[in-house]
C-alpha cells in the first residue's frame, strides 16, 4: 500500500495506473482514513495543480503515519541531487547511503551506493564537471548483486553528455563565469569524442552557452592541435596567477602596462624589504 502511495507521490506511476489502483483497492478507505480518502477520491487527476496538491498531503500523511520511515523512499527512480544541498532530506540521504563499489576508468563516474537503513540499492553518478550534482537511479537488489559480484554494470549513465542532460532536464543550469577555460574546452572535446556529430547548438544548451561561445569553444575543442596549443597557452598564463587575461586583450595589456609604468617604485620596494630582512637578520 505504502510502496504504491510513495510511487504516485515520487512521480514514478502513470496517472492512468493509480487511479485504477485507486477506485478498485477497498484496503485503501480504513489505510487512509475515510475523509482523507474522500480527499483523493474527489481529486481532479486532469489538474497538474490538484494532482501537486495530493501528493504533498499524502507524503506528509505517511511520514507523520511512519516517522522512521527512510528517506529513500521520497526519492523518484531517477533523481538529482546537488552537491552542496542544503535540504534536509539530501543531507540525510547522503548520510545513510554508502558507496560499495566504483566502476573506475573510463566511466570514473559510476558508482553502486547502498542504503544502510532500508537496504534500498543506487546507482549514482557524481556530474562534477558542470553542475555539481549527484544522479541517482534506483535499482533491484538483482542488479545491485551482479554489479557488486560480477561487475555487470546497467547500461545507464555511459555519457557525460546523458549526465549534462540529466541535469538540463532537472532543470539544474550552473553557468561557467569564464567559458573558454580549460575545463570546459576539455568538456566539450570529450562531448566530442563520445558523440561527433554533436551540434554547437546542443552543447550550448547542455552547457549553458550562448550559441556564438559554444560554437567558438566547439571549434576549438574538435581541433586538437589547435586545443592543445590553447590549453597550453592557458596553463602558462595561469601559472602566473592571470588565467583568463588571455581572453580579455584589455586586461592583459592594462597589466602589462601597469608593470611597466611602476616598475621604478617596485624596484625601490623590493630592495627596502630585502636590506631590511638583512639587517633584521643581522641585528637578532
Ligand atoms: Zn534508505
Amino acid at each position: 500500500m505504502e510502496n504504491i502511495l510513495w510511487k504516485f507521490i515520487r512521480g514514478d506511476m502513470p496517472l492512468a495506473d493509480f487511479t485504477q489502483w485507486l477506485y478498485t483497492t477497498k484496503e485503501l478507505e480504513p489505510f487512509l482514513g475515510e475523509d482523507l480518502h474522500l480527499d483523493v477520491i474527489l481529486t481532479n487527476f486532469e489538474n497538474r495543480n490538484d494532482v501537486v496538491n495530493l501528493q504533498e498531503i499524502l507524503a506528509n500523511y505517511l511520514i507523520a503515519k511512519d516517522p522512521r520511515a527512510c528517506v529513500c523512499v521520497r526519492y523518484a527512480d531517477l533523481s538529482v541531487i546537488g552537491m552542496e544541498s542544503d535540504d534536509p532530506d539530501d543531507a540525510m540521504f547522503l548520510s545513510v547511503v554508502k558507496e560499495r563499489k566504483n566502476f573506475g576508468d573510463p566511466y570514473w563516474w559510476l558508482n553502486l551506493y547502498s542504503c544502510n537503513v532500508c537496504k534500498q540499492n543506487w546507482l549514482l553518478a557524481q556530474e562534477e564537471r558542470m553542475n555539481d550534482i549527484y544522479i541517482l537511479k534506483r535499482i533491484s537488489a538483482v542488479d545491485a548483486n551482479l554489479i557488486y559480484q560480477e561487475n555487470k554494470w546497467p547500461a545507464s549513465f555511459r555519457t557525460y553528455e546523458e549526465l549534462l542532460k540529466i541535469g538540463y532536464d532537472h532543470g539544474v543550469k550552473f553557468r561557467f563565469c569564464d567559458p573558454l577555460s580549460s575545463s570546459l574546452c576539455y568538456l566539450v572535446a570529450d562531448l566530442i569524442k563520445e558523440r561527433d556529430d554533436i551540434t554547437p547548438k546542443e552543447i550550448s544548451v547542455l552547457l549553458n552557452l550562448d550559441e556564438e561561445t559554444a560554437k567558438e569553444i566547439y571549434e576549438l575543442a574538435s581541433n586538437p592541435k589547435r586545443l592543445k596549443q590553447y590549453l597550453e597557452e592557458d596553463v602558462s598564463y595561469m601559472k602566473y596567477g592571470v588565467s583568463s587575461a588571455q581572453n580579455d586583450p584589455t586586461v592583459w595589456q592594462n597589466f602589462k602596462e601597469h608593470c611597466q609604468k611602476h616598475s621604478t617604485s617596485i624596484i625601490i620596494w623590493c630592495l627596502i624589504f630585502v636590506v631590511g630582512r638583512l639587517l633584521s637578520l643581522y641585528f637578532r
